[in-house]
């Protein structure tokens, strides 16, 4: 008797992972899904992507039968699984407090945060002025401008010493006002390459020698420091981190955990259904920055926007993606058994570095 259980056991399992009898093949399960890549990407109607290919494993183990259904942005795809009209949905979905009260979410499918995303490539100065204006009065340039202060007060009165006494020297008086005031300026002069008088007593021309080298360097290293700068604030357009946001207009996706935090930075939040739409309104510049999820911006920024886009700074606001559920989903479960499997046989390792470069 106990053999025919195990007998009927075997062939029941049998039937059900060759998939003849699916397991859950009586309701066609809808999942609900955004495009938005690399998470979800559509190829004229077929959908591929990182959460796709998680998906369809999750189901193929659990044989699920389902199918995707497209929603525009995240508000109508939450809304979806909310009012019943889908049973799942994943994408980019980030899991929040807000909404675990309406939701349950899976274990976590992957690590995000958000970061921003600016106009760059175009280098070109479009405010000459401005910039030459603002270098002018930078903190970089009253840096050097004290540092080359203190450096000729060196030179200036070593001068001074032993050059106020040549009756031709560049120094007309013995006494250090006003001496020091000849010393000083023929030292910022010659920092500057401009010196139009040189010394005439042979030790102060030694000093001399080693001051016009001293003021090569010193013009090579500001050079180098002042292209630098203007070169990041023209890349950056002035944007270097979250808080640099207040006031600019920032492009963010409908319903996004991005519209939040950015509506709190102070930002003006511009908001837009489709990630194209975003793109497209930096690149006509009628936005100063994104905000988004960073997977998705790290994956436009190395392919289609290459060369046109620049990430800033660090991710920051970390946030975990997770399929959704409406509460009490009976298929919830399952996918999370699913899910943990497909991380604990290394499947999900393979899929990372397929769609994201780095094995996790
Ligand atoms: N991770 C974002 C969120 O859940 C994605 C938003 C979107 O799909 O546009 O809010």
């Amino acid at each position: 008797m106990k053999l025919f259980r195990k007998l009927v056991l075997v062939f029941c399992l049998a039937l059900v992972s060759s998939g003849i009898v699916p397991a859950h093949a009586a309701t066609e399960v809808r999942v609900a899904t955004r495009v938005l890549p690399p998470m979800v990407m559509s190829q004229d109607g077929a959908l591929s992507g990182f959460s796709i290919e998680l998906w369809n494993e999750i189901a193929r183990r659990t044989n699920i039968v389902f199918k995707y259904e497209v929603y525009p942005d995240v508000r109508s795809l939450l809304e979806s699984v909310q009012t019943g009209k889908a049973d799942l949905g994943i994408a980019a979905i980030s899991i929040t407090a807000a909404r675990e009260e309406v939701f349950n979410f899976s274990q976590p499918i992957l690590n995000s945060g958000l970061q921003i995303l600016i106009g760059g490539g175009n280098a070109a100065a479009e405010n000459p002025l401005g910039d030459l204006l603002s270098l002018l009065f930078s903190r970089t340039s009253v840096m050097w401008l004290s540092i080359a202060f203190l450096l000729a007060l060196g030179p200036a009165h070593l001068v001074w010493l032993v050059e106020r006494r040549h009756p031709e020297g560049i120094i007309p008086t013995t006494r250090y006002f006003p001496g020091i005031f000849y010393a000083f300026y023929w030292a910022a002069a010659t920092l500057t390459t401009q010196a139009d008088t040189a010394p005439r007593q042979w030790l102060a021309r030694v000093v001399a020698i080693f001051w016009m080298f001293s003021s090569i360097v010193f013009v090579a290293l500001y050079t180098a420091q002042l292209t630098a700068t203007l070169t990041v604030k023209q890349i950056n357009a002035g944007i270097g981190g979250p808080e640099d946001l207040a006031g600019k207009r920032v492009a963010v996706t409908k319903g996004s955990t991005a519209a939040k935090v950015v509506g709190g930075l102070r930002a003006e939040a511009v908001e837009f259904s489709k990630i194209d739409e975003v793109y497209q309104a930096l690149h006509d510049k009628s936005v100063d920055a994104v905000v988004f999820d960073s997977p998705v911006l790290m994956h436009y920024a190395a392919n289609e926007g290459k060369g046109r886009v620049t990430l800033v700074g660090p991710p920051f606001g970390k946030e975990d993606y997770g399929i959704v559920f409406p509460q009490g989903s009976k298929w919830l479960s399952v996918t999370n058994v699913a899910l943990l499997r497909i991380k604990e046989d290394g499947t999900y390792q393979r899929l990372h570095e397929k769609w994201f470069g780095v094995a996790k």
